[in-house]
C-alpha cells in the first residue's frame, strides 16, 4: 500500500537525517579541524590568512576598482565612497572567449588588463591613480594582502603556466605592458572575503561572510593572536580576517560518518573525486544531483514512478538542477504540484499523487540537509566570535532564490549556538565586486 511505500521511503532516506547527537558531532569535528587548521596542523580547513585586518573606519574617500573573475561573470567595478560609504558606483561585463581560458595565461591577463583600462579610459579616469582589488576565485595561497600564489584552477578556467604563480603580479605585469592607466593594485581576495567586508557597510556587527552560490564557503573575523601563520611583519593587528576554505571540510575523511550511498554516487560522478566533500552536500553545483541521484535509486529499487517507464533523462548525471529544487520546495511551502508537475513532464514523467509527495519530500530532504550542515558551521563561528552580536552577510544564488534555506538556518543556528549570543543574517549583495573594491580602500588607507 501506499503508507508501506511512503514508510519504505523513509527508511531508504533515513542517513539523510541528521539527528541532534550527529549535529553535535559534526560540530566537534568542525571546531577540532578549525583549530588544527590555524595551528597549521593537518586539516581540512585551510583557514587562510587574507591579511585584512581591520574593517572601513569611515574615512575612505575618493574612487577605488575593483576586477571580478571567477565567478559567473568577469566584471570591472568602480565604486565612489564617501565617509567609507558607497556613494555611486559603476559596473561594466565583460567577456572571455573560451579560447583565452586555456592555453598560456599572458593572453588571459593581457585581456583583463585591456579590459579595465578600456574601463578606466570610458571613465576619463586615465590619470588618476586608481586602488584595484582583485577578486580572484580560484584556490591560491596568500603570502600577503597583495600576494596571491595559484594553487589550481577550476571551472571553465586552465592556464597551466599560472599555478604556482602569484596572480597579483600576472595582473600588473599584463597592466604594465599596456601602461595606459595608473591602476595600483592593493589587494587579492575572493568572494566570500569580499562578502564579509561588504556586509560591513549594511550592518556593523558584521564578523562572518557566507557563499552559497555554485560553490561554498565562509570566513570570519579572528583574534589576531590567535593566528600562527602570518608572514607580513606585524603591526599590532588586533583582529584578521581567515578564509575558512570549507568546501574542502571533510577531504581528509572526518566527516566520512555522514556519507550515505547516494553523496558516494554524487562523488563518484563529479570531475574530482574524494575533493570538496562540504560542497558537495551544501552548494548550489551539487545540491540537484544529490536529489536527482536519490530519485533515481528509488526509481531503480522500484519505489518512485512504478506506474511509469524509467525517464533515461533522469538518470543521467547533471540533468536536475539546483534551481528546480527550489521550484519543487516552493510547491511544499504552498502545497501545491504545479511546479512539480511542471518538472517532472520536462523529463517524460507523467506522476501520480504519490510520485509527487516524495519528489517534494525527497527535495526536502536534501535541502534540510544541506541547511542543517551550514548551521552547524555557522553557530560554531557565532559561538567563536567574541562579539555582543554577530551579523552573517550571504551571498549567492542559492540562499537568494531557495525558498526555505534561510528560514530554516535561523531555526538551527539558534538551537546550535551554546553561548546564545545574537546573530542576524544579511543578505549582502555583490561581494566579489563591491567588496573587492571596498578592500582596496582599506588596504589603501593602511598603506
Ligand atoms: P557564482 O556562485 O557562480 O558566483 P551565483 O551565486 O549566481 O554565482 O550561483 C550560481 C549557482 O546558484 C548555480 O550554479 C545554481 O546551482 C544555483 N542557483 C541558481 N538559481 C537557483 C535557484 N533558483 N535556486 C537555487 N539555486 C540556484
Amino acid at each position: 500500500s501506499d503508507d508501506v511505500r511512503r514508510q519504505k521511503i523513509e527508511n531508504r532516506v533515513a542517513k539523510m537525517r541528521l539527528s541532534a547527537a550527529t549535529a553535535r558531532k559534526i560540530q566537534d569535528v568542525f571546531i577540532s579541524e578549525m583549530n588544527k587548521g590555524i595551528h597549521q596542523q593537518p586539516s581540512s580547513l585551510q583557514m587562510e590568512n587574507t591579511y585584512i585586518p581591520e574593517l572601513l573606519d569611515g574615512t575612505e574617500e575618493g574612487l577605488y576598482l575593483a576586477l571580478d573573475l571567477g565567478g559567473t561573470n568577469f566584471r570591472v567595478v568602480l565604486l565612489e565612497l564617501a565617509h567609507g560609504a558607497p556613494i555611486r558606483e559603476e559596473v561594466k561585463r565583460y567577456y572571455i572567449g573560451s579560447e583565452l581560458r586555456v592555453g598560456s595565461a599572458i593572453p588571459l591577463f593581457d585581456h583583463l588588463a585591456e579590459s579595465v583600462s578600456d574601463f578606466v579610459i570610458s571613465q576619463g579616469l586615465q590619470d588618476v591613480e586608481l586602488p584595484l582589488g582583485f577578486t580572484f576565485s580560484f584556490p591560491m595561497i596568500q603570502h600577503s594582502l597583495d600576494v596571491g600564489v595559484l594553487v589550481t584552477w577550476t571551472k571553465t578556467f586552465n592556464c597551466p603556466d599560472a599555478v604556482n604563480k602569484d596572480a597579483v603580479r600576472l595582473l600588473r605585469e599584463a597592466l604594465d605592458r599596456r601602461g595606459d592607466t595608473k591602476v595600483k593594485v592593493l589587494a587579492v581576495l575572493n568572494d566570500t572575503t569580499g562578502t564579509l567586508v561588504q556586509g560591513s557597510t549594511l550592518d556593523h556587527n558584521t564578523a562572518v561572510g557566507l557563499i552559497l552560490g555554485t560553490g561554498s564557503n565562509a570566513c570570519y573575523l579572528e583574534r589576531a593572536d590567535r593566528v600562527e601563520h602570518w608572514e607580513t611583519e606585524r603591526h599590532g593587528e588586533r583582529e584578521v580576517i581567515i578564509d575558512i576554505e570549507w568546501g574542502a571540510f571533510g577531504d581528509n575523511g572526518v566527516l566520512d560518518f555522514i556519507k550515505t550511498d547516494f553523496d558516494r554516487e554524487n562523488d563518484a560522478n563529479s570531475l574530482i573525486v574524494n575533493s570538496f566533500t562540504f560542497e558537495k552536500y551544501i552548494a548550489g553545483k551539487y545540491l540537484g544531483e544529490v536529489v536527482r541521484v536519490i530519485l533515481a535509486k528509488l526509481t531503480k529499487e522500484r519505489l518512485l514512478f512504478v506506474g511509469d517507464s524509467t525517464s533515461d533523462s533522469l538518470l543521467t548525471p547533471g540533468n536536475l538542477t539546483t534551481d528546480l529544487v527550489s521550484h519543487i520546495e516552493q510547491d511544499s511551502l504552498d502545497g501545491g504540484d504545479s511546479n512539480t508537475k511542471e518538472i517532472l513532464a520536462k523529463f517524460g514523467i507523467i506522476p501520480d499523487e504519490d510520485d509527487i509527495r516524495i519528489v517534494q519530500y525527497v527535495c526536502e530532504v536534501a535541502s534540510n540537509r544541506a541547511a542543517l550542515l551550514v548551521s552547524i558551521c555557522l553557530a560554531s563561528l557565532i559561538d567563536r566570535i567574541d562579539k555582543e552580536q554577530v551579523t552573517i552577510a550571504v551571498d549567492g544564488s542559492l540562499y537568494k532564490h531557495h525558498p526555505r534555506l534561510e528560514g530554516w538556518m535561523k531555526q538551527y543556528i539558534s538551537l546550535l549556538c551554546t553561548s546564545g549570543r545574537k546573530f542576524k543574517l544579511i543578505h549582502a549583495e555583490d561581494g566579489s565586486g563591491k567588496g573587492a573594491a571596498l578592500v582596496s580602500a582599506i588596504a589603501h588607507r593602511l598603506k
